[in-house]
């Protein structure tokens, strides 16, 4: 055992503690590792609940009251008890706009470009500040457990979360009073949970299949030396266990002839049909009795019946899953391990369904599927607390990262596939004279042509002090932090001026989008590189051509006639050329034109020119 001593004031130091939380659309949970045993351990309240509903009510006062407490007011005042924030979170109110009815609180619809607001007793509020409220309670509850202000968290989300929803749960996170050391995708959380991943070379391929209480993610992903690399995702934002209830429910109405009632009758009935589901996942019938108004019933639900109810939601699940493996590329025989993630995956006939599906796979259900999450989440937050230094963990960067060079090229500094976080620096310089400033532009993606790439920013570095061409030496740096947070900085090394950018692009690209581009730019591989070196051929000459006729022009009186026309006549014939789009033609008359100046470019042509000849041109 090792006790931490600080040495200046030979008090014990305080080794601090990361937990690992799982923001989740209807419950919540945090998690941390019990130093005795190195086990994750989810934080239960005192009465031994770890569960913290996602809901936020709000008193008259207008003060928040979030998790259990929360979930009374859902029937005595909606319109101030908020539930899914997280299905809110990033997004716009044209992107929920099919999708209101779900909501039983007010959504505002301000300016449908900009992100949601939610109005509760008169106040507004974002999710972000909604979700904030849940990330606080979960770090009370932490702090109030371990005795010890928690200040650093991981924070679970879904693996098809864009750019926008990442930092929103970033930013919720700091407005809790929390750090997000990182963001780690739900489905790498719970295959860790179960140790998959955890050793340095191991190779696996792993399906994670998550049906909570309203969504369904199924995700395929690769692990290979520490690396999770998601392959695939696909799911229901609006499908899970709540529609195992609501199938019951129309079942009892009708057999039983139950009549519509009031909102209390309706959650009533909701709420037994909830309690027959889950018996069912221990025994083959139930009966539940329920008075509704002044009628008692005796709701009886066999398993035979509830399957029967609940088959074609099961299908859909299935459904996407065959859609996933499609898009994934590889086979089920590829598929070796399948985690179970969410309360629904309780069900006997969901792991049935499953178990058949991945039939070749092992089935890991043995942790509590609601915690599965927020324990892997806690041992990720092991690992950055430098606990568990045999650990890798490292995502990568699914598209390239570059920028826009002369001719519109890209000009990748971080490769696809890149391990992050990860940091490249590459040199460029000017292409014309007295150049004070230069654009930079941002792209991301495959292809050689920046316009079939996703621009993600772009700034100007100015203040450049007038150099010949070819000699400012202008460093520009990425780095892109564990988040895919890119920051990119341009530094003109001979002045020191500087300029910075962080690129957050306002929407991300979904899984879907980053496989097109990847899918594109191998489709339009060889007519990519064509029109790349012919567009290299053609920058090539018009930079001979700028220098040329600029020497000419200053030193016309250090040649001779003869000279002065010839190299005149291969300038005509270098632009001539030019119009041809003839990657040949180019480079032979580019070739020519360097032939004739060349004695003479020897002699005279400044270093600086010389210079400028090397390196690529922004
Ligand atoms: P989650 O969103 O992961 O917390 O899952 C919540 C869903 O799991 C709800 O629809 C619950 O009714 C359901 N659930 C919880 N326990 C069980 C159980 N023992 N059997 C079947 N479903 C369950």
């Amino acid at each position: 055992m090792k006790i931490p001593i600080n040495i200046v004031t030979g008090q014990l130091k305080e080794e601090e503690i990361i937990v690992g939380i799982d923001l989740g659309t209807t419950n919540s949970l945090v998690a941390y590792i019990n130093k005795s045993d190195q086990k994750p351990l989810a934080i239960a309240d005192s009465a031994g609940d770890a569960i913290v509903p996602s809901i936020i009510y709000f008193d008259e006062n207008h003060q928040p009251v979030v998790g259990k407490q929360a979930h009374e007011h859902l029937i005595d005042h909606p319109e101030r008890t908020i539930y899914s924030v997280k299905r809110l979170l990033g997004k716009s109110y044209k992107d929920i706009e099919t999708h209101e009815s779900h909501f039983a609180y007010k959504i505002i619809d301000d300016n449908s470009e900009g992100l949601v607001k939610i109005e509760a007793g008169g106040i507004y509020y974002s999710p972000i500040e909604l979700s904030a409220m849940i990330l606080k309670e979960l770090k009370e509850r932490a702090s109030h457990f371990l005795r010890s202000d928690i200040k650093k968290a991981v924070v679970t989300v879904p693996a098809y979360f864009n750019d926008s929803q990442r930092q929103a749960t970033r930013n919720a996170g700091k407005l809790a009073g929390l750090e997000v050391l990182r963001i780690v995708n739900e489905p790498t959380a719970a295959s860790l949970a179960y140790g998959l991943g955890l050793k340095a070379d191991e190779l696996q391929t792993i399906a994670v299949y998550d049906l909570g209480g309203g969504t369904f993610d199924i995700s395929i992903l690769n692990i290979e030396n520490g690396i999770f690399e998601v392959l695939s995702t696909n799911g229901d934002t609006y499908l899970g266990g709540d529609d195992f209830d609501r199938a019951i429910v129309e079942f009892w109405k009708s057999k039983y002839q139950i009549a519509d009632g009031n909102k209390q009758q309706i959650q009533e009935l909701r709420l037994a049909a909830e309690r027959a589901k889950i018996a069912l996942s221990s025994s083959t019938s139930s009966e539940q009795k329920l008075s509704l108004g002044d009628n008692i019933y005796n709701l009886n639900l066999s398993l035979a019946e509830f399957q029967n109810l609940i088959f074609p939601i099961v299908t859909k699940t299935m459904d996407c899953c065959k859609l996933a493996m499609k898009d994934s590329g590889l086979t089920l025989a590829d598929i070796k391990h399948v985690v179970l993630v969410g309360g629904s995956t309780r069900t006997p006939f969901v792991k049935e369904q499953v178990t058949q599906f991945f039939n070749q796979a092992q089935i890991h259900d043995q942790i509590n599927p609601d915690e599965v999450v927020a324990l892997g989440a806690a041992i990720q937050a092991d690992v950055l607390a430098g606990n568990r230094r045999d650990l890798l963990l490292i995502d990568v960067t699914p598209l390239s990262l570059g920028i826009e060079t002369l001719g519109g090229l890209m000009d990748t500094i971080i490769p696809r596939n890149t391990k992050v976080p990860a940091a490249a620096a590459r040199e460029y310089t000017t292409s014309k004279d007295g150049q004070t400033h230069i654009k930079i532009s941002v792209y991301q993606g495959e292809r050689d042509m920046v316009v079939e790439n996703r621009k993600l920013g772009e700034f100007v570095l100015s203040g450049i002090p007038a150099m010949p061409a070819g000699l400012p030496k202008i460093e520009i740096k990425f780095q892109l932090n564990a988040d895919g947070i890119l920051k990119v900085s341009a530094k003109e090394l001979r002045s020191g001026i500087e300029q910075t950018v962080e690129v957050k692009p306002q929407y991300g690209l979904t899984d879907s989008e980053v496989e097109k581009m990847l899918l594109d730019s191998f489709t339009h591989a060889q007519a990519d590189i064509n029109l790349r070196l012919l567009v290299e051929s053609q920058t090539e000459a018009q930079q001979l051509l700028y220098t040329t006729e600029k020497f000419l022009k200053n030193h016309a009186d250090k040649l001779n006639q003869e000279e002065e026309k010839q190299t005149q006549d291969a300038i005509d014939k270098l632009k001539l050329a030019l119009q041809s789009n003839d990657r040949q033609v180019v480079i032979s008359a580019t070739e020519f034109l360097n032939e004739v100046t060349k004695p003479f470019a020897e002699r005279l042509m400044d270093i600086a020119i010389a210079e400028a000849m090397k390196g690529k041109k922004i």
